[in-house]
Order: C-alpha cells, then sequence, then structure tokens
C-alpha cells in the first residue's frame, strides 16, 4: 500500500528527476553523561527524535537543493491488530511520510506495511560524543521486487538514481537493473558496506561513491590519504564502475573515471565541524541534484560543488536539519 493524500499525489502529473530506492530509519537519541555498561540503567538528559536512514537523507538533501525527487521506500502503518505479524502500534511510518512530504518529496511510492516496524536507529551518545547505535532495519528489509515493478514507471523516466545497501541487496540490485536498463544515471553508495559485495553492483554503477572506511572495506587496502584513496578507487574502477568517488571528510575527496582513469583529488575548505553525521549523504544528494540538473557541469565542478554543501551541513547539529537549502546557499552554486 503507497501513501496517499495530496502531497503524496503531487507529482503524479510530473517526473521525478531523482528517484532514491532506499531507507527511512527513526533516529531515537538519548544524550547522557556516560554509556551505560551492561544491565546497567543510567539517566540521560535529553532525548530526541529525527529522521534519519541514509535513502531519505540523501533524498532531502537533493529536494532542499531543488530536485523534484520521488523515495521508493517502506515503513509500518499506523493501525494495529490486522495481521497476525502486526507489530505493535507504530507511528513512526506516517510521522515520516509527514517528513516527506514537508520536504517536497512524493511519497507515492513509499510504501506501508503491517509485517514490521519502522525501521530505527536506538542512539545512545556520552558528553565526549562517542556512541552506542542498534539498528533495527525493520520495514525497510520488506521493500521488494514487487513494489519496484509498480514504481516503474517513476524509475524509468528519471534523470538520476540513487540507491544504498540499508534495503535488501536484492531489492538495489534489481532498482539499479531497472534504471540502468533505461539510461537512467545510477548513483550507487555501497553503504553500510560489505567486502563480498555482489560483482553486479559495480558494473551497475555509472557512479559509485564511498567514503573512506567503506573503500577499506570493499577493497582491503587502507586508506588514510587522498593517495591511498586514488588507489583504491582504482581497484574499485576496474571492478566495472564508469566512475568512482571517495570521499575524505575535511580533505574532500577523489574522483576516477573510465574515460580519464588518473586519481583526481579534489579539495575542500576544511571547516570545524559541530556534527559531522549524515555529511555523506548530503554530498550524495548533492551530486545527484548536480548530475540531474547541471549534466553539462564536468565532474571535477559537481564534486566540488557537492564539496561545499556537505561542509555546510556538518556545522549545524543533526542529520536533516542541517541539510541546507537552496535559498540559504550562495547563487553561484546554480
Ligand atoms: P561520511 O559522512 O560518509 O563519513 P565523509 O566524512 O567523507 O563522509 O564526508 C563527506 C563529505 O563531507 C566530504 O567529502 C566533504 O565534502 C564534507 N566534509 C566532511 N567534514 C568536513 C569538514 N570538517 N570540513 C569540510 N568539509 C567536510
Amino acid at each position: 500500500m503507497a501513501a496517499s493524500g495530496e502531497a503524496g499525489r503531487q507529482w503524479q502529473e510530473e517526473v521525478a528527476a531523482v528517484v532514491v530506492v532506499g531507507s527511512c530509519m527513526t533516529d531515537l537519541v538519548s544524550l547522557t553523561p556516560r554509556l551505560p555498561k551492561t544491565g546497567e540503567t543510567i539517566h540521560g538528559h535529553k532525548f530526541f527524535i529525527g529522521f534519519g536512514g541514509k535513502g531519505a537523507n540523501q533524498c532531502v538533501q537533493a529536494a532542499r537543493l531543488g530536485a523534484r525527487t520521488s523515495m521508493v521506500c517502506k515503513e509500518a502503518t499506523g493501525r494495529t491488530g490486522e495481521s497476525e505479524n502486526q507489530v505493535g502500534k507504530d507511528s513512526f511510518g506516517n510521522d515520516y511520510i509527514e517528513n516527506l512530504k514537508q520536504n517536497d518529496i512524493s511519497t507515492e511510492f513509499a510504501y506501508q506495511t503491517e509485517d514490521a516496524a519502522t525501521g530505527t536507529a536506538s542512539i545512545i551518545v556520552n558528553k565526549e560524543g562517542q556512541n552506542i547505535i542498534v539498528i533495527v532495519a525493520g520495514a525497510n528489509l520488506l521493500l521488494n521486487t514487487k513494489d519496484l515493478r509498480e514504481a516503474t514507471d517513476v524509475i524509468r523516466r528519471a534523470k538520476v538514481m540513487i540507491c544504498q545497501l540499508e534495503v535488501t541487496p536484492a531489492t538495489s540490485l534489481e532498482a539499479l537493473t531497472m534504471a540502468h536498463s533505461s539510461g537512467v544515471k545510477t548513483l550507487f553508495n555501497p553503504a553500510p558496506a560489505t567486502a563480498d559485495l555482489d560483482s553486479r553492483f559495480y558494473t551497475l554503477s555509472d557512479v559509485f561513491c564511498c567514503n573512506e572506511s567503506e573503500a577499506e572495506i570493499l577493497t582491503g587496502l587502507a586508506v588514510s590519504s587522498p593517495a591511498d584513496a586514488g588507489t583504491a578507487a582504482l581497484v574499485l574502477l576496474e571492478r566495472g564502475c564508469q566512475v568512482v568517488i571517495i570521499t575524505l571528510g575535511a580533505e574532500g575527496c577523489v574522483m576516477l573515471s573510465k574515460t580519464e582513469p588518473v586519481p583526481k583529488f579534489i579539495p575542500t575548505e576544511k571547516v570545524k565541524a559541530v556534527d559531522t553525521t549524515g555529511a555523506g549523504d548530503s554530498f550524495v544528494g548533492a551530486l545527484a541534484f548536480y548530475l540531474a540538473y547541471y549534466p553539462n557541469l564536468s565532474l571535477e565542478e559537481m564534486l566540488k560543488r557537492s564539496n561545499f554543501i556537505a561542509a555546510v551541513s556538518v556545522q549545524t547539529a543533526g542529520t536533516q536539519s542541517s541539510y541546507p537549502h537552496k535559498k540559504d546557499l550562495p547563487l553561484d552554486l546554480f
């Protein structure tokens, strides 16, 4: 069942340029003086609920830059007692869909299920900023190829489709296959990374974008400098991607392509970070925006601008709440 309502129908007559097939997670964040030990109960001093999940994060950033976006995802329904698998009342799914609408994202293919809870990340952060996190992907893992088939039209008519690895690999692979076979540019973010990534993820990726630690897991190489990232990017390129980008936190990123297989370092202006959570998703969402709306820009220029936008996101607390809107950014980015 897909979400209905006014905003859910908003794009029916219009084509989404950026489609994300991926995750929505509700972040349940407790701030505490220290992390609890096994079996211990401690007092925290603050609790808040945030909207996260790599798929939705990237979609929100693209939308805030002005992209027409559609999110293909799955959350729980708000109802109870309608299925033997019913997990109890879960208002997170409805809240999340409302959040997507607030960001002007089409929810026509934001499905809701009675068979699993909305994905959650329970996060405890101590005063040193260290954390422990439990992710229960829940309904995200029920997004399936039948759901994708219903969304065929929106996927095939997009300019760019983004996938990550917080839904099942089979669903991500099917989405990439559908987009690739229709000439839609595929932007794949292999996160969270696993060492045994199916080889088709590489051959189906027009743009393969990961961070240093993901590059390490995928290649088995240590990545702690732009030169290391260039070496790792070459290994990933040889697996069949058209373009490889490795983000390097405050350093910027490295790019490499089939047509120019020499690693190029794209430095950025280092800023004082307040909260780097979701910086990579801001970067990927911004890159999707440029690929869809400014296809004639050089990749290097797109990456400079994506670096800039991600740097803005680290200067404010929160994940989606730190992502900038077009109106708050310099005009020369557009
Ligand atoms: P992730 O969030 O996946 O770990 P990174 O840490 O590599 O990703 O950050 C993604 C992008 O965010 C970087 O490529 C860079 O553009 C930007 N960025 C992150 N931290 C900073 C910083 N302190 N100063 C400037 N830019 C930053």
